[in-house]
């Protein structure tokens, strides 16, 4: 029986998927917020190195992964790839449950894998610092790493709550030689101003983003890196989806459905981007994104142009959103409470080409709980929500008494999250589902945009 699907080191993908030639429309342009017209390379190279720019909108299908990059990557990747026959075994289902883990990355999830390239692009330009801001600490600690690797400097706003509520991930960027500043900082003018305003202020991810872009724009030798969302982080994780396909003809299966958690888009775009490439050769297969009930951006959002940041000084993107004022309920799957999502992923899925499914908090780490017991890894509370739905549809196979190959991706570990967990435990979590009169006012606030 074998558990683990491991691809040796020369199986690393040599090339990055890049969807955008393969969508079923145009690429949606992406529109300045100071001009309401498309964006000029421009307003972006004073934050972005040109070959990110150039991903960013290429319709190039594959794209060469830099050997320095692949060097790195082999630190971890190829990643292993499970049978879950633990679980299955648990749920008793006569589906077969395999997981892709990205928790096996230093950082502890899937970010790396476009955080060093970033670094490594930005360096080749002559940058010297990368500014960024992170909300539980995943993308922070990802960045500080990669940056370490290339013996450059990394600054990070992280938001000022999670700085004093989740101290160790402050000391894992530290470890990695960053430089992090609880924001509202008195580093930039809007960190300045927010604490003129407010000196107890929490701060917020939107406020974060704005001290992070601030830093970036007004200092020659430093760039701005995003963790999620845009075009190139979404090419960059299509390691994962190639790693998988070669891993099921390792053991000559393939899925009927892959599974990820939705918060910008990355992961899922990363493991599904690869399969729907395969679906439109003929293959197959159906591709799931999952999303918390209380930040609903695909299943309860709308596909309008909305402003990235709440700051508005980001560039507009047509998307899926929930309004750029949402304001996320504390959950604790930090890293999927975005408003909007990535672009591309939005596009496919107003497409029909992928489904969407929301789940409830408690049902994650309920879900959690019985893969840790049976699989024994701590899932990030993230990561739950591919769980709980590969869960639902290893479950509705056995109803229906159907076999059935599930694939989802295990997006990073639970190690830094256990507070989660303790809340967990002791039956302090509540379900929240985003009241649907609140989306519709915040949808009040889309900006108008005519082209
Ligand atoms: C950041 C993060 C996510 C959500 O981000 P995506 O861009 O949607 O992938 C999911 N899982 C983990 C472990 C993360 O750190």
């Amino acid at each position: 029986m074998q558990t683990k699907i491991i691809l040796p080191e020369d199986k690393l993908p040599t090339q990055w998927y890049n969807i955008i030639p393969d969508l079923p429309g145009p690429l949606e342009p992406v529109i300045s917020p100071r001009t309401n017209q498309p964006v000029t390379p421009d307003e972006l190279l004073a934050i972005f190195p040109p070959a990110l720019l150039e991903q960013e909108v290429s319709t190039q299908r594959w794209i060469d992964i830099p050997e320095q990059v692949r060097e790195i990557y082999k630190m971890w990747r190829p990643s292993p790839m499970f049978r879950a026959h633990r679980l299955e075994k648990a749920l008793g289902t006569p589906a077969r449950i395999y997981y892709k883990y990205e928790g096996v990355s230093p950082a502890g999830s899937h970010k790396p894998n476009t955080a060093i390239p970033q670094a490594y692009y930005n360096k080749l330009h002559g940058i010297k610092r990368l500014a960024t801001e992170t909300g539980a600490g995943q993308w922070g600690s990802s960045l500080s790493l990669a940056c370490n690797m290339f013996g450059m400097e990394c600054t990070v706003y992280m938001v000022k709550v999670s700085y004093f509520q989740k101290p160790y991930r402050k000391s894992m960027m530290q470890m990695w030689g960053a430089t992090v500043y609880p924001s509202p900082s008195d580093q930039t003018n809007a960190g300045r101003e927010a604490l003129l305003q407010d000196p107890d202020s929490n701060g917020s991810l939107g406020l974060a983003i704005s001290e992070a872009v601030e830093d970036a724009a007004t200092h020659d030798d430093t760039n701005y890196a995003l963790g999620s969302v845009l075009n190139h982080v979404c090419t960059h994780q299509t390691v994962i989806g190639q790693e998988a396909i070669e891993q099921f003809k390792m053991v000559g299966d393939y899925p009927d459905v892959v599974i990820a958690c939705c918060g910008g888009g990355s992961n899922f775009a990363g493991i599904a981007f690869p399969f729907l490439a395969e679906k439109a050769a003929g293959k197959n297969v159906r591709c799931i994104a999952v999303e918390p009930s209380s930040c609903p951006s695909l299943t309860k959002g709308v596909y309008a142009f909305d402003y990235g940041d709440t700051a508005k000084l980001g560039p507009i993107a047509k998307m899926y959103t929930l309004g750029h004022d949402f304001m996320p309920p504390g959950i604790h799957a930090g890293g999927l409470r975005y408003h909007g999502e990535s672009p591309l992923v939005s596009q496919l899925y107003n497409a029909g080409l992928i489904e969407a499914r929301s789940v409830m908090q408690n049902g994650c780490f309920e879900g959690a709980l019985l893969f840790a017991s049976s699989e024994g890894i701590v899932p990030a509370p993230e990561s739950s929500h591919a769980i709980r739905a590969a869960i639902d549809e290893a479950l509705l196979a056995k109803e229906e008494g159907k076999e059935k190959t599930i694939l989802f991706n295990l997006s990073g570990h639970g190690f830094m999250d256990m507070t989660a967990y303790d809340d967990y435990l002791s039956g302090k979590l509540e379900d929240y589902e985003y009241p649907a009169e609140m989306v519709q006012e915040s949808l009040r606030h889309l900006p108008k945009v005519e082209i």
